[in-house]
């Protein structure tokens, strides 16, 4: 177990439960507001509460207002992950998560890693499944209602599955059973049985596996794991709630029956063909990549603990996934930003804009990915992935220029959630 940087006990220490209710000017030498317009040189951010009031390259500071001045610094809006698992230990494969641990154990590890994402710059993230169903429910609500500090959450509650699917949460001898995990559905039916038992309880979206995983015994990645029939089933019942579906798609074939049954969000995408970029050019679908991953899986996937015969699935799929984005980025795609964090360390999710910088996205666009287009995938864009008027106080800030060298996003040195501080290593100067 790794121990708790000190940094983090400051964190912790600070008044995360007040709701913010200051007045706040920051000034900072240049401002990218997530919109994909050129930055603004010098800038200054006018928040009245858990609110942007004013965004201006000059802006008066009405009377008591407390000025935060980050000096030579960049300000983003705070970064969005469309794919984390933030509830559990990471380095514990989910199989010994259930036999050896307990939902108490998930959700104490949940509030680390909640923090420490939250801490990396991510303000928002739409959390794609723990192992312990609802979970993640529950650590949504505990940062809702300002008891532990965290982004902010939308949540899929449980897992739907098929029988051997990715997704089976009893993978063990048939002889083993997991008693509490019900997450299994093999028909239309029994599909939409799992939607309305995952919202009864609290889910915001519905995450089914539309084709077999890479950390799973089950149907092998590339195969497709539930038909378009049902597939179409889960969105069907989902929109009558006004609710989306995600489905986690690596094969194409599963890919495909996804985006053809109306899902909102194909994650992963590793074997994306020229149909699928077809459908996602033409409908409110978005492809939802995962590339850091893979390579981690690969390269410390026993330190992960990930099991020998799943780090072979992974090297199977290889090159496939870089291959995938490099042909959504030539289609002209808006492409989101997502991580599969959990699988690795929370806080590292920053590292995933390299990887697609590798692929030639440029780093405007890769800014415009984590705000503004995540944002809007989440249906979320009235209130977070942009900075201007009306939006909630969620930014960021690093000493450098993200502009010229996209890994300044890995060292965020301010974090504002709602008006509320969390992280402030660059020079803060109050006045009056
Ligand atoms: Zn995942």
């Amino acid at each position: 177990m790794r121990r708790l940087d000190p940094a983090l006990w400051l964190a912790l220490a600070l008044p995360f439960t007040a709701a913010a209710q200051e007045t706040i000017l920051v000034r900072c030498a240049r401002l990218i507001d997530g919109s994909g317009a050129q930055p603004l040189q010098p800038a200054m951010i006018l928040i009245s509460g858990d609110r942007i009031r004013a965004v201006g390259q000059r802006l008066e500071a009405p009377a008591g207002a407390r000025v935060i001045d980050l000096g030579r610094a960049t300000v983003l809006p705070g970064l969005i992950d469309l794919h984390t698992h933030l509830t559990g230990e990471t380095g514990i494969h989910w199989e010994d998560e259930l036999v050896k641990t307990t939902p108490g154990h998930a959700a104490i590890y949940g509030v680390k890693n909640a923090l420490d994402t939250l801490r990396a710059g991510f303000t928002t993230c739409r959390n794609m499944g723990p192992t312990w169903p609802f979970t993640d429910v529950d650590l949504r609500d505990a940062i809702n209602a300002g008891a532990v500090p965290g982004p902010r959450l939308q949540v899929a509650g449980n897992y739907v599955s098929a029988t051997g699917g990715a997704g089976d949460a009893r993978q063990f001898s048939i002889y083993v059973d997991v008693p509490v995990v019900r997450n299994l559905a093999d028909s239309p039916d029994e599909i939409r049985k799992a939607v309305r038992t995952n919202f009864k309880h609290g889910a915001d979206f519905v995450k089914i596996l539309a084709a077999g995983a890479v950390l799973s015994k089950g149907i092998a990645p590339g195969a497709q794991q539930y038909s378009e029939e049902e597939l179409r089933a889960a969105v069907e019942e989902a929109n009558r709630w006004g609710r989306p579906v995600a489905a986690h798609a690596h094969g194409t074939a599963g890919i495909v029956a996804a985006l053809k049954a109306g899902v909102r969000t194909v994650d992963h995408g590793t074997m994306l063909n020229g149909e699928a970029i077809e459908i996602l050019k033409g409908r409110k679908a978005w492809y939802a990549p995962t590339l850091l991953v893979g390579k981690l899986i690969v390269e410390q996937g026993k330190a992960l603990g990930v099991p020998p015969a799943e780090i072979e699935r992974q090297k199977q799929l290889g090159a496939l996934a870089g291959a995938s984005f490099a042909m959504a980025l030539k289609a002209g795609l808006e492409i989101p930003f997502a991580t599969d964090a959990g699988v690795f360390a929370h806080g590292l999710n920053a590292r995933e804009f390299a990887v697609r910088a590798q692929f030639g996205e440029k780093p405007m666009q890769a800014i415009v990915s984590a705000t503004r287009i995540s944002a809007r995938v989440m249906g979320w864009e009235d209130r977070v992935g942009s900075l201007e008027p009306g939006k909630l106080a969620d930014l960021i800030a690093v000493a450098g220029d993200p502009l010229a060298d996209i890994t300044e996003l890995e060292r965020v040195r301010f974090v504002m959630k709602g008006g509320v501080v969390y992280r402030d290593e660059l020079r803060s100067i109050p006045t009056q």
